[in-house]
């Protein structure tokens, strides 16, 4: 996102106070002149001339701001000025600076804008530009955009499956639970956070003919080529896209946003200005909070997602279950794997599902993980396999007495030889020690080992 400061043209809203002194003749006050100030000095010797002659000066004058002008006449003693006192000048206003005689002194306020290189006046303005925001989908990822909204001022309306009326109530969102009365609201911003296996099925029988022509669509789902394709598809063309995806959620992003990445799409946008500066109001309140803006194709955030965001859910998954417990002597690198566990544990299965399902880059990502995952193993197991061969070859110790005693009781009827044998294959081929007696041999070991 480029960055506004650089982008924007900045307007500074200059006054100048002029005095009539009742015979047509215009004084300026005495102020200190200030750089500040030339300009309001300029726009007042426009003034001037175009006083003597209206038709002089076509001088692009902006007028100048109410609170920009109350803050300029204040400073010039001018502090009563009205907002209409200085956008017209014409009204009578009693002076400070007025003796009795001059009873009808007239104040001509008039502003000339500069150009500068920021405007937080605009900024400001824009961000406070509240949004009615539309979410379809008020589970637990839905609920925790919506608070964050509205803790932005921002007005919240939703809509979904179940019935959410409470859960909308206690944070000041509006709920619907007909689709139809939600659009009928007219929302400028409707966010799908349906689960990515429903979201299809949702927006087929959604009635966006209900929604205003114009309305800026987005979805947040944890997969971003599919939803594209489904809104460019889907949507009427009069609609604006942007796909987002805040890669964080109600655990990793139950504080601050800050420096977590939100990536961005603008899939399509209209050409005037207001379409525009909806797209940039809504994902000003991810800047706002600190978010690490991402401007990213769709087709390149699944690429990055199916290595980062699968892979951390898949380990995050895998650990969930083996239950890892908390332990007094923690390590640092314990306590991440704790945390990730946390993390992912309380997604649905339904949005891991999706991950899987619609990414097409997560099947290889999943086949690379067992890969290293194998060779991992095989590299401790190739250990095991050299003491285990010392152990053929020596074998006072008590280790062949245990193997014998479990082949005992597996009802083998090898020797302790063959029953070795049989375990290194087993590792070499398959990483794996044990399994059945049935399972076929894979590097032509022979189950009927040859005894010693
Ligand atoms: P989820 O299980 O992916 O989605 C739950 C939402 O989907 C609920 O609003 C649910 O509505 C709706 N839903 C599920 N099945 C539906 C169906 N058959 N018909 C209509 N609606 C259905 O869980 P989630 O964590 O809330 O995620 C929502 C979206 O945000 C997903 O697309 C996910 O990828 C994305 N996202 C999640 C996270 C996260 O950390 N959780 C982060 C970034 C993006 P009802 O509750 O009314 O049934």
């Amino acid at each position: 996102m480029e960055k506004r400061d650089e982008k924007e043209t900045t307007i500074i809203r200059a006054a100048a106070v002029t005095q009539d002194d009742g015979h047509g003749h215009l004084h300026r006050p005495h102020i200190p002149v200030t750089p500040a100030d030339m300009s309001a000095l300029i726009a007042s010797s426009i003034m001037a001339r175009s006083t003597a002659n209206p038709r002089a000066s076509s001088v692009p004058t902006r007028v100048a701001s109410t609170t920009g002008t109350r803050a300029f006449a204040k400073c010039h003693g001018a502090d009563s000025l009205s907002a209409r006192d200085a956008l017209g000048g014409s009204s009578r206003v009693p002076s400070r600076t007025s003796t009795p005689a001059r009873s009808t002194v007239r104040f001509g306020v008039r502003a000339l804008d500069a150009a500068m290189p920021f405007d937080n006046e605009a900024r400001a303005a824009k961000r406070l530009r509240k949004l009615k925001i539309g979410i379809v989908g008020f589970g637990n990822f839905g609920q925790f955009l919506a608070k964050r909204f509205i803790d932005n001022d921002h007005a919240v309306i939703a809509t979904s499956r179940g019935d959410y009326s409470d859960a909308a109530k206690k944070m000041g969102a509006r709920y619907f639970p007909d689709p139809d009365d939600f659009c009928e609201q007219h929302p400028d911003v409707v966010i799908f956070a349906t689960s990515i296996l429903s979201t299809e099925a949702t927006i087929n029988s959604f009635p966006v003919q209900r929604l205003r022509r114009n309305t800026l669509v987005a979805d947040v789902l944890s997969v971003k080529q599919f939803p594209k394709q489904l809104f460019l598809q889907r949507l009427p063309d009069d609609f604006d896209i942007v796909c987002l995806h805040p890669m964080f959620g109600p655990d990793s992003g139950k504080g601050t946003w800050k420096n977590l990445p939100l990536v961005y799409d603008k899939v399509r946008i209209g050409e005037e200005q207001p379409r525009r500066e909806r797209v940039d109001n809504l994902l000003s309140i991810f800047e706002d909070e600190g978010c690490r803006m991402v401007e990213m194709s769709c087709e390149e955030h699944d690429r990055q997602a199916a290595s980062s965001q699968f892979i951390t859910h898949t380990v995050g998954r895998m650990l969930g279950s083996m239950e890892l417990e908390d332990t007094t002597i923690n390590t640092k690198g314990y306590e991440s794997l704790l945390n990730l566990v946390n993390n992912t544990s309380n997604d649905s299965f339904d949005l891991y599902y999706g991950l899987f399902m619609y990414n097409k880059n997560a099947t290889q990502e999943l086949n690379r993980l067992e890969l290293a995952f194998s060779q991992v193993k095989a590299q401790l197991f190739d250990r095991l396999h050299t003491l285990i061969r010392d152990d053929i070859f020596d074998i006072d110790g008590s280790s062949p007495e245990q193997l014998k005693a479990a082949w005992e009781k597996a009802g083998e009827t090898m020797n302790e030889r063959g029953y070795k044998e049989r375990l290194i294959d087993q590792v070499n081929s398959t990483g794996v020690i044990g399994g059945s007696r049935d399972e076929p041999d894979r590097k032509g070991a022979n189950s009927e080992a040859p005894s010693r």
